[in-house]
């Protein structure tokens, strides 16, 4: 799934990707490409709030829960911005970071180490398929 997401991001750049994880426990099962709806895509990603209620709805209707969601830095670091610290609530999801070559995953939490809101978190991505939203 990595090496899928990270062609995504060189396929995206210089414009930020984005998309939502689905799984269990720190295990991607699945992922699913949303739209940038951010004003400044080129530094910024908001996933499509469309493509969220989708998501939760196929997660109620049986589908594997929301684990978290990924984005791009086609740029730079896979550690989250301040930006990104600003935007994320304190829900446990996790953050899933790329750059085309790199990735990290974060735990959004209170009180993290990074700007007060993520921590650094193993993620287990093998396996997880790419998935398209259901009809
Ligand atoms: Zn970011």
């Amino acid at each position: 799934m990595l090496a899928e997401l990270q062609q995504l991001a060189l396929a995206g750049a210089p414009r930020e990707i984005c998309g939502i994880l689905f799984g269990r426990e720190g295990r991607v099962v699945a992922y699913r490409a949303a739209q940038n709806v951010a004003a400044d895509t080129l530094r910024h990603f908001e996933i499509d709030p469309a493509n969220l209620i989708a998501a939760e709805r196929d997660a109620r209707d049986g589908g594997a829960p929301i684990l978290g969601y990924y984005h791009s830095h086609p740029a730079g670091s896979i550690r989250p911005s301040r930006t990104d610290a600003d935007s994320a609530a304190p829900d446990g999801r996790f953050w899933l970071i790329l750059n085309g070559q790199d990735a990290a995953a974060w735990h959004a939490t209170k009180n993290g180490e990074i700007y007060g809101r993520f921590d650094a978190i193993r993620l287990d991505c093998s396996g997880a398929k790419g998935q398209t939203a259901a009809e």
